[in-house]
Order: C-alpha cells, then structure tokens, then sequence
C-alpha cells in the first residue's frame, strides 16, 4: 500500500495544516508560577484570575514576542515585535491576570500565532505588581529601541484602546508634552 505524497497541499484542505489562529487575544495562566516566584519575596499570596470582571485597576504595558502566519496562501513567514500590547489588571487580595493583544499578518490582515517572549511577560507583569503593592521600584528604562515599527492597524490592543503606543500618540499622555 504505496501512499502518495502530495508534496504542495495548495488548496487543498489538508488535515496536517496547522490551525489558523482565531484568538485576538490571550492569557496565560501557565506563567503564574513563574510570575508568583518573581514576587514572592514581596508579595506571597498572588493568584491568577481566569475573568476579567471586578478589576480595580488595569495597566498597559508591553511584552515581545515573535508572530507566526499559518495562512496557507500567504507568503509571509512571520514577524516579531519589542510591542506587544499587555494589559495587566489587579484584583482584591493582591490577584491579577494579564492579557496579551494579537497582531495581524501584514501582508494577509489574518490573526498571527504568537509565541511569547516568556521573559519579558514574567518581568512586566511581575514589575506591576510589585508597583502596585507599594514596593519601591525604580524605572526601568525605555526598552522599545531596535525593531520593526509599530503598525496600530494589525495591532489588536491598539484597535481595543490598550496598547501602549496608541497612547504615545495621545499628547495629553505624550511624554514630551504638548
Ligand atoms: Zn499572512
Ligand atoms: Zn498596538
């Protein structure tokens, strides 16, 4: 039983293909650990919440991470970017979550699979809530140098008002003033 080998599936639908990605935004609540250990000299009892009702504070920030495109028929690979919009929201008894934005392929406008720069998550989110406990923190500096530039249009946190570099442009929040 020779079984034949298609080697370009083109158009048609194959099994093997991998999934396209639909989530325009994400969580992950398998980081909790790491983010816990990273605050746990300051602040022992943190938990994760898997909703985001009843926050009493949000904050947007940015993680990096690298995005792939599984549209078949689209020519590009992937991308990465130093700004992927987070926002990180505290809860009572010192919980939180963090959900991270989605970015759009450039060249096909579908939703990209992203894989996280894990280190930059647990440290962003980690420096939050700290911040928010009250523990004296210096500022870090600005880490967006280097990179591709920042297209709001792909960016699902730019499109839903959290992503940092929608409100850079707002000069009101502008860090140069008016
Ligand atoms: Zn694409
Ligand atoms: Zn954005």
């Amino acid at each position: 039983m020779a079984r034949k080998k298609s080697k370009k599936p083109e158009q048609e639908t194959s099994s093997s293909e991998p999934k396209p990605e639909t989530r325009a935004t994400i969580k992950y609540p398998s980081l909790h650990q790491d983010v816990a250990n990273a605050v746990s000299d300051q602040i022992p009892s943190t938990w994760f919440k898997k909703k985001d009702k009843g926050f009493e504070e949000e904050y947007s920030t940015k993680v990096m991470g690298k995005f792939k495109c599984n549209n078949g028929g689209c020519s590009k690979d992937g991308w990465a970017s130093r700004t992927v919009a987070i926002v990180i929201r505290r809860y009572p008894n010192n919980g939180y979550n963090a959900t991270v934005f989605n970015q759009r392929c450039q060249s096909c406008n579908k939703l990209g699979t992203l894989t996280l720069n894990e280190n930059s998550y647990i440290e962003r989110v980690a420096y939050r809530l700290k911040k928010w406990a009250g523990v004296p923190m210096e500022t870090r500096p600005y880490d967006g140098s280097g990179g591709p530039p920042h297209i709001s249009e792909l960016c699902e946190g730019c499109k839903r008002g959290y992503c940092q570099e929608a409100f850079r442009r707002r000069p009101i929040h502008g860090p140069y003033g008016v």
